[in-house]
C-alpha cells in the first residue's frame, strides 16, 4: 500500500473512531454477504454453501445505501467466498461511493495481479486472508504452500492494506503452524494477527497448553494495535468467560445473503429483520440487549467494536435472548465440553 494512501486511510479511521466515541447512534462496522457459495469446504466452518448464486448488484447496491444512511463507518464484505461475485469491483465502488471504509475478508485462492489491479482501481481499502495451516489436510485448504504465491502477488501489486490471520483452536492439527504463516506475513511486510477459531455456536472450547503457548508467541509477533484491543482473547485461551458488551445489532450489523440484520455470523436469526426496515428503534433495542452468548464469545471484529462503548450503557436481558438464569449454565456447558 502506497504510504500517503496508507496515512489518509489512517486519518479517515481516527475520523470515524472520535465519531464512535462523540456518539452512539450509528453501526460503526456492517459485514455484507454478497453470496454464500464456497470453492472450499473448512471442516470447522458453518459459513458456506457450494449451490447459492451471487446476490444481483442492484440488490446489493440498495443494501450498501441503506447502511450509509444508517451512517455506518465500515463495510467489510464476507461470505462464503465475495470473490466468486462476479461484481464484487462494484459493490466495493458502492461503498466508497458512499464515503465508508471498504473491507474484504477472502480465502485467497482467487488473487492474481490482474485482479489485484481491479480491486486497486475499485477503492478496496483492508484485505484480511486467513491461513489455517501449512499443508493442506482435511479439516482445511486455506494453506501456506498453497496461498504463497497469491500472498507475493498481493505484496507487490496490492494498493490496500494487508492482514494475514492465523489461526489456532477448531480442530487445527499442528498448532505450531501459525507461528509458520506469522513469520511469512511479517517477511513480506503484512500486518499478522491470531485468531481463536470458534465452535458451532461461536463459542469457545479451552486451548491445549501447547496451543496455549503458540497462541502467546504469535500475539507478540502481530499487529501491537490488534494485541491491546485483543486483550479479551487472554481470557477465551485459558478457557475463562469474559466481561463485556456485545452492542450486535446496533454498532455491529451482520447483514446475510437474504438482507436480514442479525447479531453474528454465529447467532443467524436475532433479530433477522430486512435491512431495508431497519431502524434506530431497532438500533437502540438491539444496543441495549445482552447478550447471552458474549462470556465466551470468539469473534475479535465484534470484540473491537465492543471497546468503543463498553465504558457506558450497561445492558439488560430481555425476552428474546436466553433467560439471565441460564447463561451460568451456558457457560459451563461451553467450558466443560470435550
Ligand atoms: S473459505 Fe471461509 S467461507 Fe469458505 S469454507 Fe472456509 S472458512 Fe468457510
Ligand atoms: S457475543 Fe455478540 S458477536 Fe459474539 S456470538 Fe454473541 S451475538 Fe455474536
Amino acid at each position: 500500500m502506497r504510504k500517503s494512501k496508507f496515512v489518509k486511510l489512517k486519518l479517515r479511521e481516527a475520523g470515524f473512531i472520535s465519531r464512535a466515541l462523540l456518539s452512539t447512534r450509528h453501526p460503526v462496522l456492517a459485514h455484507l454477504i454478497p453470496m454464500r457459495r464456497c470453492n472450499l469446504a473448512c471442516g470447522y466452518c458453518n459459513e458456506y454453501d457450494h449451490t447459492s448464486s451471487p446476490v444481483p448488484l442492484d440488490v446489493m447496491k440498495r443494501r450498501i445505501d441503506k447502511l450509509g444512511a444508517l451512517g455506518t463507518s465500515i463495510v467489510t464484505i464476507a461470505g462464503g467466498e465475495p470473490m466468486m461475485h462476479p461484481q464484487l469491483d462494484d459493490i466495493i465502488h458502492q461503498i466508497r461511493l458512499r464515503g465508508m471504509i471498504a473491507g474484504l475478508i477472502s480465502n485467497g485462492y482467487y488473487f492474481t495481479p490482474e485482479r489485484i489491479k481491479r480491486l486497486n482501481k475499485a477503492g478496496l481499502e483492508y484485505l484480511q486472508i486467513s491461513i489455517d495451516n501449512v499443508e493442506p489436510d482435511e479439516v482445511s485448504r486455506k494453506s501456506l504452500r498453497v496461498l504463497d504465491k497469491k500472498l507475493r502477488y498481493l505484496s507487490e501489486y496490492a494498493d490496500f492494506h494487508v492482514n494475514i490471520n492465523s489461526v489456532i483452536g477448531g480442530g487445527i492439527k499442528n498448532p505450531e503452524d501459525a507461528l509458520s504463516v506469522a513469520r511469512r506475513a511479517v517477511e513480506l511486510k503484512f500486518s499478522t494477527t491470531v485468531g481463536v477459531i470458534h465452535d458451532g455456536d461461536g463459542t469457545l472450547k479451552p486451548l491445549s497448553p501447547k496451543e496455549k503457548d503458540i497462541f502467546q508467541q504469535v500475539k507478540k509477533m502481530g499487529n501491537k494495535d490488534h494485541a491491546r484491543l485483543n486483550w479479551f482473547q487472554d481470557s477465551i485461551a485459558e478457557g475463562k468467560p469474559y466481561n463485556w458488551r456485545c452492542r450486535a445489532g446496533a454498532r455491529y450489523l451482520y447483514i446475510c445473503e437474504d438482507g436480514l440484520v442479525h447479531w453474528c455470523s454465529q447467532q443467524k436469526g436475532y433479530p433477522g429483520i430486512p435491512l431495508q426496515d431497519y431502524s434506530m428503534t431497532d438500533f437502540d433495542r438491539e444496543y441495549k440487549t445482552e447478550k447471552w452468548c458474549a462470556p465466551t464469545c470468539t469473534l475479535q471484529c465484534v470484540h473491537q467494536v465492543g471497546i468503543l462503548d463498553n465504558w457506558r450503557d450497561p445492558q439488560q436481558v430481555p425476552g428474546l435472548t436466553k433467560p439471565e438464569s441460564s447463561l451460568k449454565d451456558t457457560i459451563h456447558e461451553v467450558l466443560s465440553a470435550d
